[in-house]
């Protein structure tokens, strides 16, 4: 017996994991939108660390902006916004959005 362990994809990286997932672009049609706004909220500037796929970032201008692309649909930013109401969400369409491997 060497010690060493076959682990597979049970044992792969949280990464190599999220990269066996895709992605259908249900074009001109996002499921996630930021209402319009001057100055974010804390809550809504947050989105810009806590979403798991990167999709909120700042424009040049200090006001956050989304691409969906990549959504896990975890509902995080929804349920971090949900006292200010700054964005709208809902699943994507049947048939678009995260399509999950391995769970
Ligand atoms: Fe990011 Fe989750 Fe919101 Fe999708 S639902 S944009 S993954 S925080």
């Amino acid at each position: 017996m060497t010690g060493v362990v076959e682990t597979g994809v049970l044992g792969a990286k949280v990464e190599e994991k999220l990269f066996q997932n895709r992605y259908l672009v249900d074009a001109g049609r996002p499921h996630i939108k930021v209402r319009p706004h001057d100055t974010p909220s804390k809550a809504l500037r947050s989105l810009t660390y806590t979403c798991p796929a990167g999709c909120y970032s700042l424009n040049d201008k200090g006001q956050v902006e989304i691409t969906v692309d990549g959504c896990f649909e975890c509902g995080t930013c929804r349920v971090l916004t949900a006292k200010t109401g700054e964005i709208e969400w809902e699943y994507p369409r049947g048939g678009y959005g995260v399509l999950f491997k391995f769970g």
